[in-house]
């Protein structure tokens, strides 16, 4: 089989000895283990992917301990589900857990499990594209299972859920079929299509916890192109249907492609670290929202607080911040910066996105020079020079600041002077 030499050639060397020593010690140990799900996958496609999966068909904590104590590695306690994660220098990390199927009591809750071969395990997932596996068995090492045709589907871009019941049984599968229709540029099968309208206008993701649909929601942010994730959410009308205050007049910056270009120059303008792009992303979602239903959003997702302050600006502020902006031009650095030094980053790109030309210049030179600006004298040093403790020092840092900004002061000479004449 094809794969089996791709399976070979991508993955790196040492990826191979983990992966064959899995195999042999499951062999040993009277069980089977399989690659599984994501990496296939993106195997398939010639894509790197991230997480390596193991599937076991057996004693997947039994063989994660054994395999830990082995070789030294460490292993976290196994979740929920009973996934053990391994990590070790060597390899990095590695998720192992026992084939599983699934029933869902009730629809949109957390399945019940109960162990199983690798074909239920197979079949309880969303995509046939993410229902193949890889041998790891020392006689068939790197043999493709594809018993749901997700090859196939690959080939024809093409999402195809497992059965009928899927979205209902597990919403979230809608946001993760959004996901991979942005990364690929897959499109849904027909059956799916309407399987996923259904879930739409029946409003199945209202069943599923805030706290889900966050995680989800967030996941769908990080991806490369989070614009494209967007286009896909409004053409599907998705959101509108988790909660109705998604029903925003959703672009409230036009396009989604304003913000990519956004964050791409403030990436390159801005000191490093100081925009993480997912968190502005995530705040589109709350544009042209009321105060209420920020809160009631952010209640339902339970965001943390600086993801919820994030948010409250882009939804409250942004208009207000832009017009104060307008009134504002370089001759007036000071004044920017006081006004953009409460802005948060993702704040920032948002602006940047929304404001016409002179006030994106104005946002650039602040990124590039004015916020960097600071007086070299400290608080210290001015009392030392006379100024008597108290305000007045307080005063003197700003007046010093926005006198530099302005270039009227540029050296710690020039600074010394300016405090030596007020002092006193
Ligand atoms: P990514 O590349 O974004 O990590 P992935 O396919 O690896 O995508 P994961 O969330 O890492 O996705 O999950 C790993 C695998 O577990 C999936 O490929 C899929 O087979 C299965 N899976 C994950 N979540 C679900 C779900 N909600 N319902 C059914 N199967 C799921
Ligand atoms: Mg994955």
């Amino acid at each position: 089989m094809k794969i089996g030499q791709t399976f070979r050639k991508t993955l790196p060397p040492a990826t191979h000895e983990l992966l064959r020593a899995i195999g042999m010690l499951s062999h040993d140990m009277g069980y089977r283990a399989y690659l599984v799900g994501g990496i296939v996958r993106d195997l398939m496609l010639g894509r790197e992917s991230v997480d390596l999966d193991v599937a076991i068909e057996g004693d997947a904590e039994h063989l994660a301990r054994t395999f830990a104590r082995k070789t030294g590695a460490r292993m976290r306690q196994p979740t929920r589900f009973g996934t053990c994660k391994l990590l070790s220098k060597a390899f990095g990390t590695l998720d192992i857990a026992t084939t599983r199927s699934e029933t869902y009591s009730v629809p949109g809750a957390l399945p019940e499990v109960y162990s199983s071969g690798i074909l239920e395990d197979l079949a309880r997932r969303d995509f046939t594209i993410n229902a193949m596996a890889l041998s790891l068995s020392p006689g068939s090492y790197g043999r493709l299972l594809d018993p749901l045709g997700g090859e196939a589907d690959l080939k024809r871009s093409s999402l195809r859920v497992i059965h009928a019941q899927s979205f209902r049984d597990d919403p979230t599968r809608m946001l993760r079929g959004i996901r991979f229709g942005a990364r690929y540029g897959f499109t849904f099968e027909r059956g799916t299509a309407l399987l996923f309208r259904e879930g739409v206008e029946g409003g199945f993701l209202k069943r599923v916890s805030g706290e889900r649909v966050f995680t989800e929601l967030k996941i769908l942010c990080r991806e490369p192109e989070p614009a494209r994730v967007f286009d896909l959410l409004r053409r599907h009308r998705v959101l509108e249907s988790v909660d109705a205050a998604f029903m925003l007049n959703l672009w409230k910056l036009k396009d989604s492609r304003r913000l990519e270009r956004a964050i791409d120059v403030l990436d390159e303008s801005a000191p490093t670290g100081f925009l993480e792009e997912w968190r502005a992303w995530f705040a589109v979602f709350f544009l042209g929202l009321d105060r209420r239903k920020c809160n009631r959003l952010i209640r339902y997702l339970n965001l943390p607080k600086e993801l919820r302050e994030i948010c409250l600006w882009s939804a409250l502020e942004l208009k207000r911040t832009l017009s104060r902006l307008h009134g504002l031009d370089s001759s007036r650095g000071y004044r920017v910066t006081k006004l953009l030094g409460t802005v948060p980053a993702e704040g920032l790109v948002h602006l940047y996105a929304a404001g016409p030309r002179r006030e994106r210049n104005l946002i650039l030179t602040y990124l590039t020079d004015w916020m960097h600006i600071r007086p070299a004298l400290t608080g210290g040093q001015i009392v030392d020079l006379g100024v008597a403790r108290g305000p007045r020092v307080g005063r003197m840092l700003e007046a010093i600041l926005r006198l530099k900004i302005s270039g009227k002061l540029r050296t710690k000479a020039d600074e010394l002077d300016y405090v030596r004449r007020r002092a006193g």
